[in-house]
């Protein structure tokens, strides 16, 4: 699982989608800028989830609000406060860790090893498999979920209680070792706050100290009302953004599962109160399914509901991914209830509520949010795409499965040979098809290299123009992950590709 992840971090930086951010300075860490490629790639799954949310609903717009706010809003919000991971160190390695990560890391072996045993047994039982009865009653699985439970819950007391001496007393009891050197010696766990802080003005003494914004979220907050009456907006409705969010995490060492400058993309939904559990059904439901229309497998996701809920969520769900080092969270679906409006009224003083009509009376509107990161999305496409083939004369091929809606470009045009003619038909069906896509001519190598780099950059299609060419303007379109070749007409390309690649 290493070797894929390095992999798939090498791939993304030879082919032009990923690079480490100032990387002539030896990089910073969990920064990254996206390449020719990636950025086609990102643009395309903000377009798919923009369409998906803002285009296709009627009742939900977007907006784009400043990553700077008044430094209130981040009081109302709660992050100054308690916008904290828990920090440890190793007094050996001296490696910096989230304590909570560390402990939750050993409660999913517990849950792996829960999961094998059901394995084992529906191995052995077959058909006559009860795995709800098996879970509630062999003395190993109980045994593994409780001690998991009894874990989660006791980190859960200690982080909320401020007592972090048991949250270090908990890790020297399961004796969690640094996971790159074994050691056991750790320092105090202490609190540590992500926001990174920045100054508005040029004079010291009246520089205002700002924050980057942690999270998308708190800028439909404070435009709800603004939304509300010019967009002429009924609830249920919901406002949509997406946007770079900032936070100094302590591990960064995921590639970019997890960075210090990201991309969120958010959808506040604004309801009436007591409805929110049919929202967030719904939403929940929705958004698996989006993730499910790109193709990446069904097994690879999964739902983690929240047992242990934050003091502003009545019901939180995570959809995780099986990223190449396991499954870890891709969105996250909270119904918020009305904590962020209300916390707003009152450090603003104004009234953030809608006017019912029918009822003649005002309430603050309850929220069902969905946040999902750009860049895990990113990750996840781009991982489970990239591809090893053995083909059937024992050779084997690097091929990029993306999505053919996702990919950057949707076609690479090639002369078969670099004369008669070849060249400049290639070059007109381009200059006519870029009008529609994002192509690429590419006449140099063998054309079975050609193919093998389309494959790689995972270009859905090469068209092929050769000697028939010339006598019957077809071409041949090869598909990239069956590599079967079609004749068609020159004229018929567009529809064709159309049809693969439109959404
Ligand atoms: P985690 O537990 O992994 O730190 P979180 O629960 O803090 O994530 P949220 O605050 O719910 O994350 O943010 C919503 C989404 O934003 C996450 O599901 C994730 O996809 C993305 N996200 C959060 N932090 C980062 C980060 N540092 N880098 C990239 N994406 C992130």
């Amino acid at each position: 699982q290493e070797d894929i992840f390095k992999n798939v971090i090498l791939h993304a930086k030879e082919y032009g989608y990923i690079f480490p951010s100032s990387e002539i300075y030896d990089g910073l860490s969990a920064v990254y800028d996206y390449a020719q490629n990636g950025v086609e790639l990102k643009r395309n799954i903000r377009e798919y989830w923009w369409k998906s949310m803002v285009q296709m609903h009627e009742n939900i717009v977007g907006i784009d609000a400043s990553i700077f706010m008044h430094p209130t809003t981040w009081k109302a919000s709660g992050h100054v406060d308690a916008f904290n991971d828990p920090l440890i160190d190793n007094k050996d390695s001296k490696k910096r860790y989230r304590a909570d990560v560390l402990i939750e890391d050993y409660c999913e072996k517990l849950h792996q090893k829960a999961l094998k045993e059901i394995e084992k047994a529906k191995k052995r039982f077959g058909e006559a498999f009860d795995e709800a009865q098996f879970i509630e009653t062999n003395p190993c699985v109980v045994e593994y979920y409780a001690k998991k439970k009894e874990i989660l819950e006791r980190m859960a007391r200690g982080l909320d209680s401020g007592d972090l001496a048991d949250v270090k007393a908990l890790i020297e009891e399961l004796e969690i070792a640094d996971p790159d050197t074994g050691s056991k010696n750790w320092t105090e766990v202490r609190q540590f706050n992500l926001m990174f802080g920045t100054k508005l003005g040029a004079s010291t003494d009246t520089a205002m100290d700002l924050y980057l914004r942690p999270e998308t979220a708190q800028g439909i907050f404070v435009n709800f009302l603004n939304v509300q009456k010019t967009g002429r907006m009924k609830i249920p409705f919901g406002i949509a953004q997406t946007g770079k969010a900032f936070r100094n995490e302590i591990v960064a060492r995921q590639f970019i599962f997890r960075m210090r400058e990201f991309e969120q993309m958010e959808m506040q939904f604004f309801v009436k109160p007591g409805e929110e559990m049919k929202y967030y059904e719904y939403w929940k439901d929705t958004r698996l399914k989006w993730h499910l229309s790109l193709g990446m497998g069904a097994e690879n996701y999964r739902y983690h509901d929240h047992e242990k809920l934050a003091h502003y969520a009545n019901a939180a769900t995570d959809i995780e991914f099986n990223f190449p080092f396991g499954f870890k969270e891709l969105e996250g679906i909270h119904s918020r209830m009305d904590f962020d409006l209300k916390a707003h009224e009152q450090f603003s003083g104004k009234k953030l509520q809608f006017f019912d009509n029918e009822t003649n009376s005002s309430y603050v509107p309850y929220v069902v949010e969905t946040s999902v990161g750009l860049d895990r999305m990113f990750l996840s496409i781009f991982s489970k795409s990239l591809q090893e083939e053995t083909l059937e004369d024992g050779l084997t091929r690097t091929v990029l499965k993306l999505p053919a809606v996702l990919a950057p470009t949707k076609a690479a045009i090639l002369p078969l040979v670099k004369k008669d003619g070849l060249p400049e038909i290639a070059q007109e069906i381009m200059e006519d098809l870029k009008w529609d896509f994002n192509v690429a001519y590419d006449e140099k190598d063998a054309v079975g290299r050609r193919y093998r780099r389309a494959d790689a950059l995972g270009t859905p299609f090469c068209i092929t123009v050769d000697h028939q060419t010339l006598e019957d303007k077809t071409v041949t379109i090869r598909h990239r992950d069956t590599m079967k070749q079609d004749r068609v007409a020159i004229v018929d390309l567009r529809t064709l590709i159309n049809e693969e690649v439109s959404i």
